[in-house]
């Protein structure tokens, strides 16, 4: 089934102990959309400026991504800049440039409305709720955020986390937003808010799947060379999202979610493996398949 993604599409100046690139296509719907449409026709919702470059969108079309809600705007699209130290492990925002974004309201063509699956990439959770409201029945709903909404909207972060079904946070966010320094009791936060499934992302540690009362963990899958981690979060929500797009919805039960974390931390590995999509647009379904097959020998 089609899977409706809203989010961030960017041109990214990303700093890595690897190298720099200036103004590559990055973004938070952009990640998710290019792990996801491996396995199920993704519609992306956005916004970039008249400077997004054309290739990028026409590779986009090649790759199962229908396009009818990306708005092209006069002006220059979204821009962030970061950097990263040593280990990686920590990130310094450089900048961030609102641009078209800046007066971006989602409008959702008529037939992505009635979609049985939605993922609320990480923007401004005002936005997150507008797309809520223009849904028509009643979808799986996944949302990822970031801790700049937790520390400016958290009123509305609340509000579309407890609209939603699949919460997927970093460790530090989750205990942040939840005011609560013990793992289990920020995730039990979260559930009483209403999401049945929590996912905590834990960087090189892997990630924690709590579906419903069941619990699963989860190490990374090793990559070949860890070049630039910007969007792994997104790739590992695409990947776990388009898994899920592949069954049947009414279906879905612990064993898909945990065959769902799989493909997340899978297609993860391969994006951070170079910069931008480069090295996600360039494996083919036979590397993915190999990898998790590997990976799932390793957690056996
Ligand atoms: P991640 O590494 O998963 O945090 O995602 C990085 C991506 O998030 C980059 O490609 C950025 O363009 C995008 N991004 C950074 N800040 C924001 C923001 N405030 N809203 C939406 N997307 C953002």
């Amino acid at each position: 089934m089609p899977l409706v993604v809203v989010g961030s599409i960017a041109l990214d100046t990303v700093i890595t102990p690897k190298g720099r690139r200036d103004n590559t296509v990055g973004g938070s719907a952009t990640f998710f959309s290019l792990a996801a449409a491996r396995q199920t026709r993704v519609q992306m919702v956005g916004v970039v400026g008249s400077d997004f470059p054309k290739d990028a969108i026409e590779d986009f079309k090649s790759r199962n991504i229908d396009l009818e809600g990306l708005e092209i705007r006069d002006g220059k699209t979204f821009r962030w800049g970061g950097e990263y130290r040593k280990s990686m492990k920590e990130r310094k925002t450089i900048f961030t440039e609102l641009n078209v974004f800046e007066t971006f309201s989602p409008i959702l063509p008529p037939a992505y409305r009635k979609t049985e699956l939605l993922f609320l990439a990480n923007i401004h959770p005002e936005l997150q709720l507008q797309v809520l409201d223009q849904m028509e029945n009643r979808p799986l709903i996944g949302l990822d955020s970031m801790n700049l909404w937790i520390n400016i909207s958290r009123d509305s972060l609340l509000k579309a986390i407890g609209r939603s079904h699949i919460i997927i946070l970093n460790d530090e966010e989750i205990i942040e937003l939840s005011e609560k320094p013990y793992l289990p009791n920020a995730v039990r936060f979260i559930q009483d808010l209403g999401p049945h499934t929590v996912i905590v992302k834990k960087g090189k540690y892997g990630a924690e799947l709590f579906y419903y009362e069941k619990h699963a963990v989860y190490p990374i899958c090793p990559e070949e060379q860890l070049v630039d981690p910007t969007g792994a979060g997104d790739a590992f929500a695409g990947g776990f999202m388009g898994y899920l797009a592949s069954r049947n919805k009414s279906d879905l039960h612990f064993e898909d979610y945990k065959e769902a974390m799989i493909c997340g931390t899978v297609l993860a590995s391969f994006l951070v493996e170079s910069f931008s999509t480069d090295k996600l647009a360039a494996i083919s379904d036979l590397d993915i398949s190999q990898r998790l097959q590997t990976f799932k020998k390793s957690l056996s």
